[in-house]
């Protein structure tokens, strides 16, 4: 056991077969004062759940840090020595763009004790896995992680250790031999796809905004995995300024058709919230309520194809008040089967601490934006720009445009055609 069980809330009923991975340490992974990814957004993230009581029951599962051993499963023994010696040397901030492994950079300024707050995170997401592994679990959650930047040597976009790279090598040690990630965050999943480009064990789905549009400039329909592992890398790049709806029917259109083809034993679904609309470092438009029903999605993929077995993790959201602790609170509540209505106010002791801590930031009222979730279904009636979708929605040109690249890219090499819309 590398993790502890303790009760999150007073109740009689425990809530089985549903992890929450949280320790209070995840707090500590703070890059700066002012900078983006700030870990408010997580604490603000539990009190909102708590607050709804959605956590009534469920036993919090706390982390310990992941071992040296379990960080060289993916990380060069240089990179993991040099993070070490940053977080206790006596310069922490920016040292410049060429900083060694990246520590140091703007996005990646050194703090201290990062070493330490890293493997924590890391070691939630491997807890998580470990868990279901073990069969003690179906589900489990940790929005401490979803690091999908991370490289082997170097930091990269926030993100010191791949937590998801790690739990999944450790899961390919522990008797899985074909795991499915899907990346909904707004930047493409870089760090994992690097990771297993090269291995057809395991899948990986990014959906993000385009590469010519957006860091880290990788993500091309094109990049479908080398080697033997070809097909399991699929990309679907989405446009600047999409919408729930648009959104929604790119991910339908390509992820239940390469899920119910590669045939997962776990679904592991990072799910980075900054393709909110009012995010500050993407372009992408998509609501909490579409962001709610890409996770529902996720979780009954998990259900269809995987036996239930599903690992959801954080990732990027740089909303830190208005968006990122609702949408994560939907998460959470996805995962314990307890959703929560998006019309639902939200409750006025978390806005109370919430003003506490932003006193300028407009307080949602209610646990949705009021976003359109509808989509058009791809093997729908009239779904398929070759039955009748009308030229003149631009929008939904792009989307399908987007989609048939990727559909042609992978679809074949995954055994499916990708011009059968029932695909
Ligand atoms: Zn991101």
């Amino acid at each position: 056991m590398t993790a502890s069980f303790s009760s999150g809330e007073d109740s009689a009923a425990l809530v089985s077969n549903r992890a929450v991975v949280w320790s209070p340490d995840y707090l500590s992974y703070r890059w700066s004062a002012d900078h983006p990814m700030n870990p408010t957004r997580l604490e603000l993230t539990m009190s909102l759940a708590r607050s709804l009581g959605i956590l009534e029951g469920v036993e919090l599962l706390r982390p310990e840090a992941a071992s040296d051993a379990d960080l060289l499963r993916i990380h060069t023994p240089a990179y993991v020595e040099a993070v070490k010696q940053a977080g206790h040397s006596a310069t922490s901030g920016v040292l410049g763009a060429d900083a060694p492994h990246g520590l140091g950079t703007e996005d990646n300024p050194v703090f201290p004790q990062m070493h330490e707050a890293s493997a924590i995170l890391a070691g939630g997401s491997l807890a998580a896995a470990q868990e279901i592994a073990a069969g003690r679990t179906r589900r489990a959650v940790s929005i401490g992680g979803g690091m999908h930047h991370a490289m082997p040597d170097w930091a990269s976009g926030f993100c010191v250790y791949n937590d998801v790279a790690i739990a999944v090598s450790w899961l390919l040690d522990n008797g899985f031999d074909r795991i499915a990630y899907i990346d909904v965050d707004a930047h493409h999943g870089d760090g994992v796809q690097h990771a297993f480009a090269h291995d057809p064990r395991v899948l990986t789905i990014s959906l993000h905004q385009h590469p010519a549009t957006l860091w880290p400039n990788t993500g091309w329909s094109s990049e479908v995995g080398e080697g033997a592992a070809e097909g399991t890398a699929v990309n679907l790049p989405v446009l600047p300024g999409t919408v729930d709806a648009l959104w929604l029917r790119g991910f339908h259109a390509v992820v239940p058709g390469a899920l119910a083809a590669f045939r997962p034993q776990i679904v592991i679904s990072q799910c980075g919230v900054d393709s909110h609309r009012e995010d500050p470092l993407a372009d992408l438009a998509l609501t909490v309520d579409g962001q709610r029903a890409a996770f529902l999605a996720m979780r009954d993929l998990a259900d269809r194809y995987a036996e239930g077995r599903w690992l959801a993790v954080g990732g990027g959201g740089y909303g830190l008040v208005r968006v990122v602790p609702r949408a994560w609170t939907h998460l959470i509540a996805a995962a314990l089967d307890r959703e929560i209505d998006t019309a639902r106010a939200v409750p006025a002791d978390w806005q109370e601490r919430a003003h506490a801590l932003a006193p300028s930031v407009d307080l949602p009222d209610t646990m949705g934006d009021g976003g359109e979730v509808d989509y058009l279904s791809w093997d729908g009636p009239g779904g398929t720009p070759e039955t009748g979708v009308p030229s003149v929605d631009r929008a939904l040109t792009r989307i399908d445009s987007a989609v048939i690249a990727t559909r042609r890219a992978c679809f074949p090499l995954l055994g499916l055609d990708p011009e059968d819309p029932r695909d």
